[in-house]
């Protein structure tokens, strides 16, 4: 099933929003949760007022990070344990995480292992600076990224892993991926899982694309044959826009 994921990243600042924001997804995306995996990600405050929306209406809810350790002596930290229970899904190695408070694939990896031990799902992410894109080094950028990730990671997690690919300099910039260089990195990204998993679990392992993607450019995305759907951050802030993008995912798939 395709996997479509609100990332609100830090917003919005106050809980009667971010609950009225997850209301309004809510009525729509629970008409398509038969056909879509729906997740929303709300900041850690708003995880407990969310998940009493969502109650059980089969729209998911997820964590935007955690920590590697269960719990102990780590001050603003937030463990898997913590998040069990309450979050289906955490997103790891999100780009801005990488970039303001110096994320390393070490430190990916870790977090990957711990959520995954913690029986949560994993949106990890991966995707190339603009830099690497313009002198041509994409590839390698995601493949070592992806590499490091999955390094404690076994066939056995593969239902319950998912990779995110998202092309830094199309994030929140309105820039979008050419659908052919999404294509082609996305099977480069199932090739590397294959070599980490084996080729039969990473097919298994959902891959989606992320980067400005909203209800007029998603098709494009996740019609290409390797794409199991959308990790949406300023557009699912919009409740009719995140639903849109929703609906079109669920019939482009509803037609493959
Ligand atoms: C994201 O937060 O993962 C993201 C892709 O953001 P945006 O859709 O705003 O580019």
């Amino acid at each position: 099933m395709p996997l479509v994921a609100a990332n609100w990243k830090m917003n919005p600042t106050n809980i009667d929003d971010a609950l009225d924001l997850a209301r309004g997804i809510l009525s729509v995306a629970r008409g398509h949760s038969e056909r879509v995996e729906v997740v929303i990600v709300p900041p850690f405050p708003w995880l407990i007022g969310v998940s009493e929306v969502l109650d059980s209406s089969g729209v998911k809810l997820g964590a935007q990070d955690c920590f590697w350790e269960m719990s102990g002596a780590y001050t603003g930290e937030v463990s898997p344990a913590m998040l069990k229970g309450m979050c289906q899904w955490v997103i790891v190695g999100h780009s801005e995480r990488r970039l303001y408070l110096g994320e390393t694939d070490d430190m990916v990896a870790k977090k990957t292992a711990s959520a995954l031990s913690s029986e949560l799902g994993v949106i990890m992410c991966v995707g190339e600076l603009a830099d690497h894109y313009d002198a041509g080094t994409s590839d390698q950028v995601v493949s070592a990224q992806v590499k490091a990730g999955l390094a404690s990671c076994s066939a056995d997690d593969s239902a319950r892993l998912v990779i995110a690919y998202e092309p830094v300099w199309a994030i929140g910039t309105g820039k979008n991926a050419d659908p052919e260089h999404a294509y082609r990195t996305m099977r480069l990204i199932r090739k590397v899982v294959g070599e980490m998993i084996g080729a039969g679990a990473a097919r298994k392992v959902r891959i989606l694309y992320g980067g400005s993607v909203n209800s007029k450019n998603v098709q494009q995305y996740v019609e290409l044959p390797l794409c199991d759907g959308a990790l949406v951050g300023g557009a699912s802030l919009d409740a009719d826009e995140f639903a849109h993008i929703v609906k079109v995912t669920a019939e482009v798939y509803g037609h493959r």
